[in-house]
């Protein structure tokens, strides 16, 4: 039986491990993988482990102790290390490698979309267009933030963590995948004029900004960090079509 490592931390990589569980059957064993960050993960096919593996080495590590012969890199586009670390593993230890990547969202007509390359860009951005932002930027992207004056902060995290003790900052627990009706009512709720939000493509989370673009509010977009190279698919269809052929 052939090992496939899913490397995951999306709704992707859970339908993917469910997906190749159902069309693969008794000719794979699945194995995911997560960093950690969240207590509940979504329940999936096959097993799963957690926690990092050590860098690159101790990737490539576990890929010759466990005997993986596949590794689909279903990870968040801006998770940029481990799909950094999986690209250097898999060249060590000579396991084919696809990457599930989501296409980027696109801007449309009425968007008002400020594109800035990276967090730190956003935050000096940020000042100058409003004086309420919603940052759906998960509980990672939060500490950029810290020094920021004078703007109302209202984060959307998918689990509650510390408490933030700083005023001016709210914090909203929730978890996509978001509805526009509700996003255009939280939009106005806490009375928002500029969104924050990471090009995550998909759509779990593309609600906020058809909602932004509804209440012609301005979003500042934060593009991607530059993709791995190698093989890729853009959806869970391409991928469990590339584990076929494979597996041929
Ligand atoms: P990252 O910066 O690329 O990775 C940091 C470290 O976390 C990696 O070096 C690795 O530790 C460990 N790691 C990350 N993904 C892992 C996985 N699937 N299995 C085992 N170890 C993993 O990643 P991140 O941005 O912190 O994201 C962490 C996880 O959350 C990822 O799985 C990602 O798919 C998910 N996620 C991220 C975002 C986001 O906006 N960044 C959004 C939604 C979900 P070692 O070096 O020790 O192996």
């Amino acid at each position: 039986m052939k090992r496939l490592l899913i490397l995951g931390g999306t709704g992707e990589a859970v339908e993917l491990a469910n997906a190749v569980a159902r069309r693969c059957g008794d000719r794979i064993r699945i194995l995911s993988s997560l960093a950690g960050r969240t207590r509940k993960p979504r329940p999936m096919a096959g097993e799963l482990r957690v926690g990092g593996f050590g860098g690159a080495t101790g990737l490539a590590g576990y890929l010759r102790e466990m005997r993986i012969d596949f590794v689909i890199d279903a990870t968040h586009p801006f998770a940029a290390r481990i799909s950094a670390n999986a690209r250097r593993a898999c060249d060590a230890a000579g396991v084919p490698r696809l990457m599930l990547v989501r296409p980027p969202w696109v801007s449309r007509a009425k968007d008002r979309w400020i594109v800035v390359p990276d967090t730190a860009a956003a935050v000096r951005r940020l000042p100058r267009l409003g004086r309420r932002a919603f940052v759906a930027l998960g509980s990672g992207g939060r500490a950029a933030f810290d020094g920021l004056k004078d703007v109302v902060l209202i984060f959307r995290v998918a689990e509650a963590r510390d408490p933030l003790p700083l005023p001016g900052r709210e914090v909203i627990v929730a978890r996509g995948p978001f509805r526009m009706a509700d996003e255009v009512r939280l939009l106005n709720q806490w009375r928002v004029d500029v969104v924050v939000s990471r090009n995550s493509g998909g759509a779990a989370t593309y609600a906020k900004i058809a909602a932004a673009r509804e209440l012609a509010i301005p979003v500042i977009m934060i593009e991607r960090p530059p993709s791995e190279p190698g093989c890729g698919a853009t959806n869970v269809e391409e991928a469990v079509e590339w584990i076929l052929r494979e597996l041929d």
